[in-house]
């Protein structure tokens, strides 16, 4: 599944190459994409004649800020592409749902076989009604995250995003020490955390040094200020190398480029091979149906 990394690439492409761009039209050939819209044609009368000014992310979501100051929300859930396509008459992969097209240039497809992901602009609160801000992100003291969460308040609920909200370990030793549960959970639940998931979880704990299933309130405070670096140094690590591609799994930039950062994995997949620390075998176990990867002595 797409998590922050990957997502971050994605961001950075689509800005580079459709700021600036008209949408011409929208198909919608799944209406399963744009579920939360009554029908397909509601959400293309919303986006058709748009001009993308630009593009955001928080959490694993995209934002496309229009010209006329909506947004439109993407997220790839967990097999989403959004692939480039020069010519129209190029062979639309099979599960593609959706397909932008532009006055000029290259059209925009959304490749989804588990149709999870989905698009949808976003819609202003009702007049009276009450912005509901995470209470964690609330925390945060700089970066764009909670304009953007004001802006689209269907992602209000998001937890602290590592990259766009700022906030300080002492803040996030408050967050992270109210919780009772284990490590991977805490950092992986978006309305706490938001743009973490299963491989980088597993990343980030290797580098803090704390195991998957420490409970969370046990943490010291240079536990949790190992934490807070390793947060955002293995995430922007992992911007740096666009995101992790796995066999089994298939994620691709819009160019269709693969990630490189699953070359510089220190504990993801890397069952029964050596610690890059210590030299111990790395570990798997199943937790929640997933699984996690760890080192038993570099991890406590
Ligand atoms: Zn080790």
């Amino acid at each position: 599944m797409p998590e922050l990394p990957e997502v971050e690439t994605v961001r950075s492409s689509l800005a580079r190459d459709f700021v600036g761009k008209k949408i011409k039209t929208v198909a919608v050939t799944n209406g399963r994409a744009v579920r939360r819209h009554k029908a397909p044609k509601d959400f293309r009368a919303k986006v058709e004649g748009r001009t993308i000014k630009n593009v955001a992310r928080l959490g694993k979501y995209l934002i496309f800020g229009f010209d006329d100051g909506t947004k439109m929300v993407g997220h790839l859930g967990m097999s989403g592409q959004l692939l480039k396509a020069k010519n129209a008459k190029d062979p639309k992969p099979k599960h593609t749902h959706v397909v932008f097209t532009f006055t000029q240039g290259p059209e925009l497809r959304f490749v989804d076989p588990r149709t999870f992901g989905e698009f949808f602009v976003s819609e202003p609160l009702a007049e009276g009604v009450a912005l509901e801000m995470s209470k964690f992100a609330r925390l945060s003291v700089g970066g764009d995250g909670l304009a953007l969460r004001a802006q689209v308040p269907e992602l209000a609920h998001l937890g602290i995003d590592p990259l766009e909200d700022q906030i300080g370990w002492d803040r996030l030793a408050a967050i992270v020490r109210s919780r009772t549960t284990i490590m991977k959970g805490v950092i992986t639940d978006q309305d706490i955390i938001c743009g973490i998931g299963n491989i980088y979880a597993d990343e980030i704990l290797f580098d803090a040094g704390i195991r998957y299933d420490r409970s969370a309130e046990t943490l010291s405070t240079i536990e949790i200020r190992r934490l807070h670096r390793a947060m955002t140094e293995v995430l922007a690590d992992a911007i740096k190398h666009h995101g992790s591609t796995l066999d089994d799994e298939q994620f691709v930039d819009p160019d269709g480029n693969p990630g490189e950062y699953q070359n510089f994995h220190r504990v993801y997949n890397r069952e029964g091979l050596p610690c890059t620390q210590c030299r111990a075998p790395i570990q798997r176990v199943t937790v929640r149906q997933r699984s996690t990867f760890f080192c038993a002595k570099c991890q406590n």
